[in-house]
């Protein structure tokens, strides 16, 4: 194994999204045996190094579902922008369909000003219709959302178009179930677009050749690497790309069923240190194959 992509939310990070010590170390070890660690994720760039600011450690990222890729110095080194006339059909459909949405630029994640409320009123709603909502779940997956680093608000839409940005990534998100079918099916048969979600409450839309998998195997391209070399960990819909184009890949044991069955393996979930025990896992599998 010579390059390993890790997902970021439910994988690396654990349910406060933090990274533990033994997931830290891990990813050093790997290093220290010559892998290229690459994190490839669904968040915007700036954002990620932030959740690492913490840490010693420094990779090359995938972000915003593929449609970046930075170098370790921060460098972009690839980028695939959603074209501006679908950005704008998207969004005038999100807005007037009253979502919560986050487009991410080079420099910030654009988002109505009117977001949280938005989200506070779908909220109510669904405690209204069913008072035994586990509300504090849902409360928790709204901080989540705006723990990211990087927003930037706007009245309307059109002030993102009219910025003339490169836009990579525009996220939906809902606690409505039906509001977010409704979405997926607007969305899903645009064959310019890559549809995928990442989470329990968004659906994400990217350019269609800006993938997870698209990404790595354009990094291995970049370091002259078989994509048989490669491995992949993720837990959601918005990993299986790389899963699958990865020569070996682990899914997380809190990950979503698409994902476990498309995997080589299950490792533990991303509060009992997973990616520790699937790097561990390779490395030694490597070190069997090819003895020092
Ligand atoms: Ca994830």
């Amino acid at each position: 194994m010579k390059i390993i992509a890790i997902d970021l939310d439910g994988t690396l990070l654990n349910h406060n999204s933090e990274i533990s010590k033994e997931n830290a170390d891990a990813i050093k070890e790997a290093q220290g045996h010559g892998v290229e660690v690459v994190v490839a994720t669904g968040r915007a760039e700036f954002d990620v190094r932030q959740v690492f600011s913490k840490t010693d450690i420094n990779t090359w990222v995938i972000g915003a579902n593929g449609a970046t890729i930075h170098t370790p110095e921060r460098k972009l080194f690839d980028s695939v922008p959603l074209p501006p006339n679908h950005a704008e059909d998207i969004l005038e459909w999100l807005e007037r369909k009253e979502f919560y949405y986050e487009v991410f630029s080079d420099e910030a994640i654009l988002t109505p000003e009117n977001g949280r409320r938005l989200l506070e009123i779908e909220l109510d709603r669904l405690k209204t219709a069913n008072p035994q909502t586990d509300m504090k779940t849902l409360y928790h997956s709204m901080e989540k959302q705006f723990g990211q680093t990087g927003f930037a608000h706007v009245k309307t839409y059109q002030e993102i178009i009219q910025s003339k940005e490169r836009l990579y990534n525009i996220l939906a998100f809902s606690f409505d179930e039906e509001k977010r079918a409704e979405g997926w099916r607007r969305f899903e048969g645009m064959e310019e677009l890559t549809l995928v979600s990442s989470g329990l409450h968004n659906f994400e839309l990217e350019h269609k050749e800006a993938s997870k998998g698209l990404a790595l195997q354009k990094l291995a391209r970049h370091f002259g690497i078989e994509m048989e070399d490669t491995a992949a960990i993720g837990d959601s819909p918005n990993d299986l790309s790389m899963i699958q184009m990865a020569g070996k890949s682990a899914a997380m044991a809190n990950g979503r069923d698409p994902v476990i069955e498309a995997s080589d393996f299950i490792t533990k979930s991303n509060d009992d240190h997973g990616v520790a025990y699937a790097i561990h896992r390779w490395l030694k599998e490597d070190s069997s194959t090819h003895p020092a």
